[in-house]
C-alpha cells in the first residue's frame, strides 16, 4: 500500500463491516474501522437479537398458559418490562465486548467516529477532523428505520429503535407496516400483554410470502387477540392531553393507542457520507450500486449489507464480507451467492420459509405438485392450544425437484436452516420420500407427505 495510511478502511461496524475488517487484519492487512454509534450494527444494538430475546421473553405468558394441561401448577406470574430490558441491555453490551475484542485481537484499529469519505481514498474522521488514507474502502453503514415524514403527527410515533427501549410497556399500541418487523413486533407486544393493532395497506401480510402461510399466521394472529386492518393506512396521529394516541387511519376508523410505531421498510443511511464527493454512484433511494463482487463505480470503493440494498440480512451482508476478502485478499473472485436464501419471521407462531412460494413457481414453472399439510402439533394436544401447524413443499413436476419449502409453526426457523441446505443441494421429492422420519416430532411431516395435496397446471389449482 504504498503512500496509504491503511491497507483497508472499513465504514460502520455492523455485521459486513466487522467481517471485512475483522478478517482482513487477520490476514496481516493494516486495518481500521469506524464506528459512530456501536460496534455490533443494526443486528446486534438494535434488531435481530434484541428482537430476539424479546420474542423470548413474550413467549413465556402462553408456555404458563400450556403447562396446566402438562400438570403443572403455575402460580400467579408477572412480568416486568424494565428487568427485561435491563439484561437485555447487559447481554447486548456483552456481545458488543466480543465484536470489539475480535477486532482487537486480530489487529484491526477501531475508531468511535462517525467517518465520511473525502475522495477515492480518503476518510475524515469527524470527531477530530483527522483525514486518513486506505488503499480500499469498504463502505458498510447499514440503513436505518425509513421515515414517513409526510404522516402528520409522524413526531409522536416510534420506529423498532425506540420499541427497544421504551420506558414503561405500553397499554395499547398501533404498528403499521405488514413486513418482517411489524409482524414480529405485534406478536412480541401482544405476548406482553399489550392491546395490539396492526395496519397494512395490502391484501394480506407479508406480500413476498407463500400465501398460504400469510393466510395461516393471520388467522392465528386474530385468533390470539391481536386486531389486524388490511387495505388501510395512517392517516393522521394526534396527541391528546393525557399523552395518549388518537390514530386516524384512510378507512374511517380512530384507533386509540399508547404507542405508534412504523415498520415501513428500511432505508440506506448513505446522506452526509460523502458519497459524491468521492463520486459514488447510488440508486434514487440512496442505496450504494455494486457490481457482483461488491464493487462500486469507484474501483477503491466497495460496499456491502443494508447499504446496498441488495436482501437485508445479517447472514447476507456477512456472506458479502467474506467474497470481498476472497476476491480483493484471496485472489479468487467470489460473488454473493443470494439465491434460495432460507429465513424466518419470528411471529408467534413462526415462519420459515425458503425457495419460491406457490404463487411464485406457478409462474416459473408449466406444472407443480404442491405438497401440504395442516396439523394440530403434539405439543398443543395436552396444553389443549388450538394451533396448527402448516408445511409445504412446492415440487417442480418437470424434474421432482423441490423448489419451495414453507412452514409455520414452532421451530419453523431452525427447520428453515437445514430445509435450506436440501434445496441448495437441488434435492428432488424422492429424496425427501427416501429420507427415514425422525419420530416422534413434527419435522417429519417434511418426509411423509407421499402424494401431492394438489397440482397446479399453467397457473391453474387442478
Ligand atoms: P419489510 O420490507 O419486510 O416490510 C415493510 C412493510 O411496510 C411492508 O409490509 C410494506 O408494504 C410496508 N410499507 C412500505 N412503505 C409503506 C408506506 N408508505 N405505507 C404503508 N406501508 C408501507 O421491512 P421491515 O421494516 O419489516 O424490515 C426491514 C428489513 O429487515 C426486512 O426486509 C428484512 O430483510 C429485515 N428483517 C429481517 C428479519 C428476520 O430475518 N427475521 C427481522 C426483521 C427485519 P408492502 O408489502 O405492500 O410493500
Amino acid at each position: 500500500m504504498p503512500g496509504f495510511d491503511y491497507d483497508l478502511f472499513v465504514i460502520g461496524g455492523g455485521s459486513g463491516g466487522v467481517r471485512a475488517a475483522r478478517v482482513a487484519a487477520s490476514m496481516g492487512k493494516k486495518v481500521a474501522i469506524a464506528e459512530e454509534f456501536r460496534f455490533g450494527g443494526t443486528c446486534v444494538i438494535r434488531g435481530c437479537v434484541p428482537k430476539k430475546l424479546l420474542v423470548y421473553a413474550s413467549q413465556y405468558r402462553e408456555h404458563f398458559e400450556d403447562a396446566a394441561g402438562y400438570g403443572w401448577q403455575v402460580g400467579e406470574s408477572t412480568f416486568s418490562w424494565e428487568k427485561l430490558i435491563a439484561a437485555k441491555d447487559v447481554e447486548i453490551a456483552r456481545l458488543e465486548g466480543l465484536y470489539r475484542k475480535g477486532l482487537t485481537n486480530a489487529g484491526a484499529e477501531q475508531f468511535e467516529t462517525r467517518a465520511e469519505l473525502v475522495d477515492a481514498h480518503t476518510v475524515l474522521l469527524k470527531s477530530t477532523g483527522r483525514t486518513v488514507t486506505a488503499e480500499r474502502i469498504v463502505v458498510a453503514v447499514g440503513g436505518a428505520p425509513s421515515v414517513h415524514g409526510a404522516l402528520p403527527g409522524y413526531e409522536h410515533t416510534i420506529s423498532s429503535n425506540e420499541a427497544l427501549h421504551l420506558k414503561q410497556l405500553p397499554k395499547s399500541i398501533v404498528i403499521e407496516g405488514g413486513g418482517y418487523i411489524a409482524v414480529e413486533f405485534a406478536n412480541i407486544f401482544h405476548g406482553m400483554g399489550v392491546a395490539t393493532t396492526l395496519v397494512y395497506r395490502g391484501k394480506e401480510i407479508l406480500s413476498r410470502f407463500d400465501g398460504d402461510i400469510r393466510r395461516g399466521l393471520h388467522k392465528a394472529m386474530v385468533e390470539k387477540g391481536i386486531t389486524i386492518l388490511c387495505e388501510d393506512v395512517l392517516q393522521k396521529v394526534e396527541k391528546r392531553p393525557d399523552g395518549s394516541l388518537a390514530v386516524s387511519t384512510k378507512a374511517g376508523k380512530v384507533l386509540e393507542a399508547s404507542e405508534v410505531m412504523l415498520a415501513l421498510g428500511r432505508s440506506p443511511n448513505t446522506k452526509g457520507l460523502g458519497l459524491d464527493a468521492a463520486g459514488v454512484a447510488v440508486d434514487p433511494r440512496g442505496a450504494i450500486l455494486v457490481d457482483n463482487y461488491s464493487r462500486t463505480n469507484v474501483p477503491s470503493i466497495f460496499a456491502l449489507g443494508d447499504v446496498t440494498d441488495r436482501v437485508q440480512l445479517t447472514p447476507v451482508a456477512i456472506h458479502e464480507a467474506m467474497c470481498f476478502i476472497e476476491t480483493e485478499y484471496k485472489n479468487n473472485p467470489t460473488s454473493p451467492d443470494l439465491d434460495l436464501i432460507a429465513t424466518a419471521v419470528f411471529s408467534q407462531p413462526e415462519i420459515g420459509t425458503v425457495g419460491m412460494s406457490e404463487e411464485q413457481a406457478a409462474k416459473a414453472f408449466a406444472e407443480l405438485e404442491v405438497y401440504r399439510a395442516e396439523f394440530r402439533p403434539m405439543k398443543a394436544t395436552l396444553s389443549g392450544r388450538a394451533e396448527k401447524m402448516i408445511m409445504k413443499l412446492i415440487v417442480n413436476a418437470a424434474d421432482r425437484k423441490v423448489v419451495g419449502a414453507h412452514i409455520l409453526g414452532h421451530d419453523a426457523g431452525e427447520m428453515a436452516q437445514l430445509l435450506g441446505i436440501t434445496l441448495k443441494a437441488g434435492c428432488t421429492k424422492d429424496d425427501f420420500d427416501r429420507t427415514m422420519a425422525v419420530h416422534p416430532t413434527a419435522a417429519e411431516e417434511l418426509v411423509t407427505m407421499y402424494s401431492p395435496s394438489y397440482r397446479v397446471k399453467n397457473g391453474e389449482r387442478i
